[in-house]
């Protein structure tokens, strides 16, 4: 049994990860603003500090508290759109904030920090599957703000020793089958939730970002990757970081169009989609696929959820017995 920190462990990714965490029987702290985390997400049994991670002193407080085996690090801000309206915001924040705390865990003696990485560092790329040795280059302050951290981590394994696992997640989709926790943003700008909030009549009609894509059926093409599935490889890459650093891009490794997810949720959920065709969204690349050759023959990691419908049925699952989400919100 170890004890880890998770910070933005009340949030869609990190809530997953804690829970399997607790079902291996590992003691966990979890640090989060509640900006966009819940409370509700985080089991009550589970050591809840309620702090900014720009916080450095509380920060410092809570790892002169617990000795922890290893930190996640999910807190961030998260929104490609709004980074491109306050890319310095984004930049300084998502930076800052990760290498002190990465600071923090060196001061503390703590040895490996598993990073909340991004696919938004390949920009557009030339080609996909993408591998690891693909050219970085974010097309948004959001990926750049992930890249200033990974460049970051790379120095402090240089110099202190920190082994970090820096994971790029594809697009994270569905929810831990209890129904228990699920995807709750908001704003929420992601397909999946879109799609079954207008299947459920909660949100408007979803519009379709795009037709003239090169891509068979001309909307846009993504990995969604089950947010357990997720999970399953942040604790997977733990024992190698004994060793050493680690990179890895991590998806399902199968593309779907914005068309095939809306025919999936229509599937599970025996109700139509009502939509719109409308203009591409800025910034929006035609197909991100991940090669996650790497991780599974270093690691064993596979997904349990490979096929589209399983990972909508879970995220329907949720939606449909959670309509207003946590229903947090003042
Ligand atoms: N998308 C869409 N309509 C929406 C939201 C998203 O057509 O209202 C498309 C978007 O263009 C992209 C895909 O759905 O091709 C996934 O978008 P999402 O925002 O979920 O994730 P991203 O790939 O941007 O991280």
């Amino acid at each position: 049994m170890a004890r880890f920190l998770v910070t933005g462990g009340a949030g869609y990714v990190g809530s997953h990860l804690v829970r399997a965490l607790v079902a291996r029987g590992d003691d966990v702290v979890v640090l989060d603003n509640l900006r966009q985390g819940h409370r509700a997400a985080v089991p009550s049994t589970v050591e809840f500090v309620e702090a900014e991670l720009a916080d450095r002193a509380r920060v410092a407080a809570v790892f002169a508290n617990w000795k922890f085996e290893a930190v996640f690090h999910f807190a961030a801000l998260s929104l490609v759109g709004e980074s491109m309206r306050e890319p310095l915001r984004y930049c300084a924040e998502n930076g800052a904030n990760s290498l002190w705390l990465a600071e923090a865990a060196v001061q503390a003696g703590v040895r490996k920090f598993v990073f909340s990485s991004t696919a938004a560092l390949f920009g557009f790329p030339k080609s996909v599957p993408i591998a690891e040795d693909a050219e970085l280059a974010p097309a948004s302050a959001y990926g750049t703000s992930k890249l200033i951290v990974e460049q970051g981590l790379h120095w402090a394994d240089q110099v202190h020793g920190l082994r970090s696992a820096c994971l790029r997640y594809f697009n994270a989709a569905g929810a831990d089958p209890s129904g228990e926790i699920g995807e709750d943003h908001e704003p929420e700008t992601h397909l999946i939730p879109l799609c079954i909030g207008a299947a459920l009549g909660t949100r408007p009609p979803l519009t379709v970002f795009g037709t003239d894509y090169a891509t068979p059926d001309g909307t846009c093409i993504r990995d969604y990757v089950h947010v357990n599935d997720l999970a399953a490889a942040h604790l997977a890459v733990l024992p190698l970081l004994e060793e050493r650093s680690l990179r890895y891009n991590l998806g399902n490794g199968a593309g779907y169009s914005v068309k095939q997810v809306i025919e999936s949720v229509e599937r599970i959920s025996g109700r139509k989609v009502p939509h719109s065709f409308g203009p591409r969204r800025p910034g929006d690349p035609a197909a991100l696929v991940a090669s996650s050759e790497t991780l599974r023959r270093e690691t064993g990691w596979q997904p349990r959820f490979a096929a589209l419908d399983d990972i909508v049925r879970t995220a329907w699952a949720w939606h449909e017995a959670h309509p207003r989400g946590y229903d947090d919100r003042a």
